[in-house]
């Protein structure tokens, strides 16, 4: 028995006119720092055309091996990117990553960057590991999505400079090639756990 038994009360009143540091997550969200290294994102150029010319850096950058990229080479009648080559598959395992950014600092072309958004848990590993649709950005005012013609006049270079800013009148989206339906397939659920991971995560594994 302590020699003042009261003391211990004491603690307890002094705690309950203390700052509370308990965070009411999920109802209230605290906003990030601006430059928090969240869940990654693949830009647009302005007209819609993807920043990634399928180059692979950032996989070779990743200390995790946690990216895997399949390049691609651009035709005239279904164009990702205003260059030779796009990324045709491009996969992030964020059972892997560790969000540090190397991926971002590799990249040639600022088409991989890094959103605010945090909340990557889930119940299944397929799941965890995002395909380009989920990592691509979404359309804004005056893009049209891929693929589509490169503006009439510009070449790769002005896309960099930044000459080009809006979709050229009468843009329209090409019918993307069936290989492009790889993907774009959910993960089979059978594949969730286990020694049959995923056909992504074996991929990544080869590099
Ligand atoms: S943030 Fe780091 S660990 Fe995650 S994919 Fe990029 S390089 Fe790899
Ligand atoms: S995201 Fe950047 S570094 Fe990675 S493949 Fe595309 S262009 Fe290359």
């Amino acid at each position: 028995m302590p020699e003042n038994p009261l003391g211990g009360f004491g603690v307890t009143f002094k705690a309950m006119f203390k700052k509370r540091l308990t965070e009411q997550y999920p109802e209230y969200k605290k906003p990030t720092a601006p430059r928090f290294h969240g869940r990654h994102q693949l830009n647009r150029h302005p007209d819609g055309l993807e920043k990634c010319v399928g180059c692979e850096l950032c996989a070779w950058a990743c200390p995790a091996d946690a990216i895997y990229v399949e390049g691609a080479d651009n035709t005239e009648e279904e164009r990702y990117s205003p260059g030779e080559r796009y990324g045709r598959v491009y996969q992030i395992n964020y059972l892997r990553c560790i969000l540090c950014g190397l991926c971002v600092e590799a990249c040639p072309t600022r088409a991989l960057t890094m959103t605010n958004e945090y909340e990557l848990a889930d119940s299944s590993r397929a799941s965890l590991i995002y395909t380009k649709e989920e990592l691509l950005s979404g359309l804004q005012e005056g893009m049209v999505d891929s693929p589509h013609a490169i503006f009439p006049g510009m070449t790769e270079k002005d896309y960099y400079n930044g000459l080009v800013t809006e979709a050229a009148p009468g843009t329209v989206q090409q019918e993307p090639h069936s290989g492009d339906k790889l993907n774009e397939e959910p993960q089979p659920a059978e594949t969730t756990f286990g020694a049959a991971e995923p056909a992504a995560a074996e991929a990544v594994s080869e590099k």
